[in-house]
């Protein structure tokens, strides 16, 4: 039987985002598909799980969101390494084009969270797609995120 995993409370994390398991549609990880390179999901490395369901029990949406998370933390990593390579002279590429990138991460992720969310789901029922156009309006160029 299936089961997705995760080590957050609170569904899929920092964790998931940043690991090299192969994500389930929910954003989490099955634990009859995790990656050997992965230190977190392999039952064998006895790490606490926090969230789980079954197969049937998938949201079946959340994947993009966590990906989305993915790119963002990456963003911000870029934008501390630019910041600490700066040599302070009036202006640096870098350290723009990573502040740059970071902004649109978050923006995308933003988007995503919405276009993702079970509560707008089953709160705004067929409103789902003034929400989707809302987010699409923070970030129109959604074929760039897989
Ligand atoms: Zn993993
Ligand atoms: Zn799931």
């Amino acid at each position: 039987m299936g089961t997705h995993i995760g080590r957050s409370w609170d569904g899929p994390g920092h964790v998931e985002a940043l690991c090299p398991c192969p994500k389930a549609p929910c954003g989490l990880v099955d634990r009859d598909n995790t990656s050997d390179a992965c230190g977190q999901h392999p039952p064998e490395n006895m790490r606490t799980i926090r969230t789980s369901h079954r197969l049937e029990d998938c949201p079946e949406v959340g994947r993009d969101v966590v990906v989305a998370m993915s790119r963002t933390i990456r963003a911000r990593e870029a934008v501390v390494k630019a910041a600490d390579e700066w040599d302070g002279a009036y202006f640096s590429f870098e350290l723009d084009d990573a502040i740059d990138d970071y902004r649109a991460a978050v923006e995308h992720e933003a988007a995503e969270r919405i276009r993702n969310s079970e509560r707008l789901r089953s709160y705004t029922d067929d409103h789902m797609g003034d929400c989707n156009a809302a987010a699409d309006a923070i970030d129109p160029d959604v074929e760039e995120s897989t």
